[in-house]
C-alpha cells in the first residue's frame, strides 16, 4: 500500500513517514503543492495525505486538480485549519476525509485504514442497472462500458435514481435527498443537473422525464 504525504513542514513529514512505514505502508513525501500534485498524478498511490497551506500551490488547488485526473484516489486532508468553512470547502472539492492538527497519530492510521479498505473492496460496491454501472468506492460511472466522470452532485443524483430504478422520483424528493432542505423548492437545479447528467451519459442515457411527476431510471 503506497501513500503520498504532501507536507511542507519537515518535522511533520518526517514523523508521518517514519510512523506510517512502521505501520507497514510505503510512504513518499513531497514538500510543496506542485511536486505533490505531479507525484500524485503520475504514480500509483492508494492514498494521499494532503496539507492545505503549501508553498507553490495551495492544498485546495491540489485537491481540485487531483479530482479532475484521479477522481477515485482517496485524499485525506491534514491541516492546522480547523474552521468549518475550510472543512466544508475541502469536502465540496472532493476530500475523502479531514483531520485537524494537532492530530492523534493513532486516529490518522485508523482513518487511513478505513479509506484503504473501501478502495480494496470495490467489487462489493458496484451497482448495476441495465447498461449503467456505478462504482461507489471510486465514484465512477460507466454506461455500456464507457467511463464518464461525474461531479459529486451528479453522482449522487444518479445514485438516487439507480437506487429507485423503474420508479418515478419527484423533483422535490431529489431536491431534498441530493441538495438538502436548504434549497428553494422553486429552484430548477434538479432539471439543470439532470440535463448535464444526460449529456454526460450520452445517447444511452436511461433517465426518462415523467411529465408533471419527476424522473425515472428506465430498467432495460
Ligand atoms: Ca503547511
Amino acid at each position: 500500500m503506497r501513500i503520498l504525504v504532501i507536507e511542507d513542514e519537515p518535522r511533520i513529514l518526517g514523523f508521518l513517514q517514519v510512523g506510517l512505514e512502521a505501520e507497514g505502508f510505503a510512504v513518499d513525501g513531497a514538500v510543496d503543492g506542485i511536486d505533490g500534485y505531479a507525484l500524485a498524478r503520475g504514480e500509483s498511490y492508494e492514498l494521499v495525505i494532503l496539507d492545505l497551506r503549501l508553498p507553490r500551490l495551495d492544498g485546495l488547488r491540489v485537491l481540485e486538480e487531483l479530482r479532475r485526473c484521479r477522481p477515485e484516489l482517496p485524499v485525506l486532508i491534514l491541516s492546522a485549519r480547523s474552521d468549518l468553512p475550510t472543512k466544508l470547502e475541502s469536502f465540496r472539492l472532493g476530500a475523502t476525509d479531514y483531520l485537524s492538527k494537532p492530530f492523534s497519530f493513532d486516529e490518522l492510521v485508523a482513518r487511513v485504514r478505513v479509506h484503504l479498505r473501501h478502495t480494496s473492496e470495490d467489487d462489493a460496491s458496484i451497482v448495476r442497472v441495465g447498461g449503467v454501472e456505478l462504482d461507489l468506492a471510486r465514484r465512477r460511472v460507466t454506461v455500456d462500458g464507457v467511463t464518464t466522470h461525474l461531479s459529486d452532485r451528479e453522482f449522487r443524483l444518479l445514485y438516487h435514481l439507480v437506487s429507485h430504478a423503474g420508479k418515478i422520483v419527484s423533483r422535490e424528493r431529489l431536491l431534498s435527498e441530493v441538495w438538502g432542505y436548504s434549497f428553494d423548492p422553486g429552484s430548477n437545479v434538479v432539471d439543470v443537473c439532470i440535463r448535464r447528467l444526460r449529456k454526460k451519459l450520452g445517447p444511452a442515457s436511461p433517465i426518462e422525464t415523467v411529465r408533471h411527476a419527476g424522473y425515472r431510471l428506465a430498467v432495460a
